[in-house]
This record gives structure tokens, C-alpha cells and sequence, in this order.
């Protein structure tokens, strides 16, 4: 018998398009900065942040993050924006966000009954590390497909927090895309959606908390399928803002004026009276009595725990930082609250204090990249010849 075989081109080929893609995935490595990293710090001075002094405020209920059908249905979305819009409105949210993958969706703009925020969700890398500009101007194309450093992760905020007006982590212990202890480090974002119906991420913030970084919460559905259960209105952000305006919105936010709330159909169940400091105490007021008011701070140690009342007072002791609440309203409804801290001058100075770009460690870096993207060319100019020279080969066996 004779067969003939044919080492024609497509292994080759297929080497090359492999090495081309791979070529492609690492250039956007080259826009990385390397920094120098602050030593961790913790909030600290003789004042309180309380961030819910606002009382001339109204009250809206929003979710910031569900998918619809996008990208010809490529993406993970069952539903129509008309339809994920209207669901949420049908709930009482005053804020239906739509947040499909690097695409600005503008079903709710022209709706005058509903507040809407120009958004999307980044990311494509494989450990799902996305983040979510509000009042986005611009979308954001840049992304490190695999291998994130913390320098990588900093990078990628400090790109994309010029382009909005609130920079969102989402769900970050997601995929374990984010380590928890990262976030005694990163900077230069706003919010961190430690609640979504995938995970919920507290010692991603709490690790931020008590590295004296005034990250604040932010709760979502991250809806894809609004039949499924726990997809839509499990999961949302209370707000005070002085008006409907999205700025106002923004502000808020931003200041922690707002809190997360785990529950069903959006239903409060309840009403957060008052969080007031006086005389070195945190009391939380509730309208009427709850199964539990928990007190949490540093490490995300429960501090104290008071049950079946609507008031709840504890003393702000020296070692304490920052302490943050859950009012645990009944079995199905729980309220989660932005921490008080302490500060001197600015409560928001460890946020702005980035860190800086180590320049030598930068140029080394990069000339690393270069260097292993000289060396996939050169396998693929090596290809190449080796195609040239050989063609089509036939390897007769007997
Ligand atoms: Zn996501």
C-alpha cells in the first residue's frame, strides 16, 4: 500500500495566526506603567467622616449593572433593552441601568421618568476583571487580555477614570480576578460593587477600608436573565441625592451618601432613619425594629451586634478606624451601609494620594515587552521562510 502524505501549510499557518494573536494580545502590555506603591496606611485623626449628614436629600433606588442582547447576541443577555428597561421600572427604580459590555446603551435617555446614566462594563481579559465608568464620555478599548499585575490593575484604573464621572470595581472577588489584598493598594477608583448576584466581595473592601481607602459600596443585579431567580431586584443601591439630576447622582456616590441593600423584588422593608456621631459615638436609627444591627471595622471584625431593636448606639473607640454597618432588617432584607472614618483635613486625601511611576522600572519593563514581541516576530518571519523554501513537500512511505 502506498500512502502519501502531504506536510502541506497549515500547520504553519495556523503557527503563525497563534503567534500573530499572541503578538496582538501583548501590545497593549507596552501602555503599562510600573509604580511605586505607598506603604499601607489607615484612616486616621480626631474627626469623623459621617457620609449620611445629608438631610435635604430624596431617595432613589437604582441598579447600575444588567446585560441585554449585544453584539449580535454574542454576549451574555436574554433580553431586549426595552424589555430589562421597563422591568425596572416596574420595580420603583428610579435609576434602570443598562451596562452591556463596551457598548453605551441609550434605551432610557429620552425616558423623563427614569435617571439615565451613560455607562457600560469593560473588560475581556480571561480572569473577568471589569470595571464600570458611570457617566461614561468615552469607551475605553484598552485591556490586558491575561497576565495582571497590581501595576497592571492601577494602570487600568488610572486609564479609565479620566473618562467618566464614577469609577465602579465590579464584583471583584469574581473569577478571583482581584486578591482582597489588593485593595490595600489600588487607587484612583470610586466604588466597589461588593454586593452582585454572582459574589458578594466584603474582604475586597474591608481590605480597602482598613487600608484607609475610601472606597464606597455599591449594590447590583448584574441581571442577565430577568426570569432567573435572584437576577432582578435581589440586589440594589439606595441613594440620597439632592435632585434627579445625574451629577447629583454622581455626587453622592462618590461621597458615600448611599447604601447597598441584598433583599427581594427591591422592596426596602423597612427605612434607614438616621446615622448621627456625637460624642465620640456612632448611632443607627431605624423606622421600626429589625432582627439586627451589626457594627464591623477593621479586618472586617464584627465589633457588636444588637438585636430585635431599631437604635443602636456604640462607643467610637481610639483603635477604631472606620466602622461600617449591616442592619440585618428581617430574614430576607439586609441594609448595607458606608463606613464612618476618621480624618484630619481632607477625608478623602488617601484616595487622591496615587501612587507614583517608578520610571527606571517602567523603561525596563517596556523594553521587556518589546523584547518578547521581537521574539514572536522573529518565529514568524522563521515560518515564513521556511515555507518559502519548502512548499509543498510529499513524504512517500512504503
Ligand atoms: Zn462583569
Amino acid at each position: 500500500m502506498k500512502i502519501v502524505k502531504k506536510l502541506i501549510y497549515p500547520t504553519k499557518i495556523f503557527a503563525i495566526s497563534v503567534i500573530f494573536l499572541l503578538f496582538l494580545a501583548i501590545l497593549p502590555y507596552f501602555h503599562a506603567e510600573m509604580y511605586d506603591f505607598r506603604p499601607n496606611s489607615t484612616f486616621s485623626g480626631t474627626s469623623w467622616f459621617n457620609p449620611y449628614l445629608a438631610k435635604d436629600s430624596i431617595l432613589l433606588k437604582a441598579n447600575f449593572h444588567s446585560h441585554t442582547f449585544a453584539w449580535g447576541k454574542l454576549t451574555n443577555g436574554h433580553h431586549t433593552p426595552e424589555e430589562v428597561h421597563s422591568q425596572f421600572k416596574h420595580l420603583g427604580y428610579d435609576i434602570p441601568t443598562i451596562s452591556n459590555y463596551h457598548q453605551i446603551d441609550t434605551t432610557g435617555k429620552h425616558d423623563t421618568s427614569s435617571i439615565y446614566i451613560p455607562t457600560y462594563e469593560h473588560g475581556y481579559n480571561v480572569k473577568k476583571r471589569h470595571h464600570q465608568p458611570l457617566g461614561a464620555s468615552s469607551i475605553v478599548w484598552l485591556d490586558f487580555v491575561f497576565l495582571q499585575t497590581l501595576h497592571h490593575k492601577q494602570y487600568m484604573l488610572n486609564h479609565i477614570a479620566p473618562t467618566c464621572s464614577v469609577l465602579t470595581i465590579n464584583h471583584p472577588s469574581f473569577s478571583n480576578g482581584f486578591d482582597a489584598s489588593d485593595f490595600s493598594q489600588l487607587k484612583n477608583y470610586d466604588l466597589m460593587e461588593v454586593l452582585n448576584h454572582y459574589r458578594t466581595s466584603f474582604p475586597h473592601w474591608d481590605s480597602a477600608l482598613s487600608a484607609g481607602i475610601s472606597a464606597m459600596i455599591v449594590s447590583n443585579d448584574d441581571t442577565k436573565h430577568l426570569d432567573a431567580k435572584g437576577q432582578c431586584g435581589a440586589y440594589w443601591t439606595m441613594i440620597y441625592a439632592k435632585d434627579r439630576s445625574p451629577s447629583s447622582v454622581y455626587s453622592s456616590l462618590k461621597k458615600g451618601n448611599a447604601y447597598g441593600v441584598r433583599g427581594i423584588d427591591a422592596k426596602n422593608g423597612n427605612k434607614l432613619e438616621a446615622v448621627s456621631i456625637n460624642n465620640d459615638s456612632l448611632s443607627v436609627s431605624m423606622k421600626t425594629s429589625v432582627d439586627s444591627i451589626r457594627f464591623i471595622h477593621q479586618h472586617g471584625i464584627v465589633k457588636e451586634v444588637f438585636s430585635n431593636t431599631n437604635h443602636a448606639t456604640i462607643p467610637l473607640l481610639k483603635n477604631d478606624t472606620y466602622i461600617r454597618t449591616e442592619v440585618y432588617v428581617d430574614s430576607v432584607t439586609t441594609y448595607f451601609l458606608n463606613p464612618v472614618f476618621r480624618y484630619s483635613n481632607n477625608p478623602f486625601t488617601t484616595k487622591i494620594q496615587l501612587p507614583t511611576i517608578n520610571t527606571v522600572n517602567t523603561f525596563l519593563y517596556r523594553a521587556l515587552i518589546a523584547a518578547i514581541e521581537l521574539a514572536l516576530l522573529g518565529v514568524i518571519a522563521v515560518l515564513f521562510q521556511s515555507m518559502r523554501k519548502k512548499k509543498v513537500e510529499k513524504v512517500t512511505v512504503e
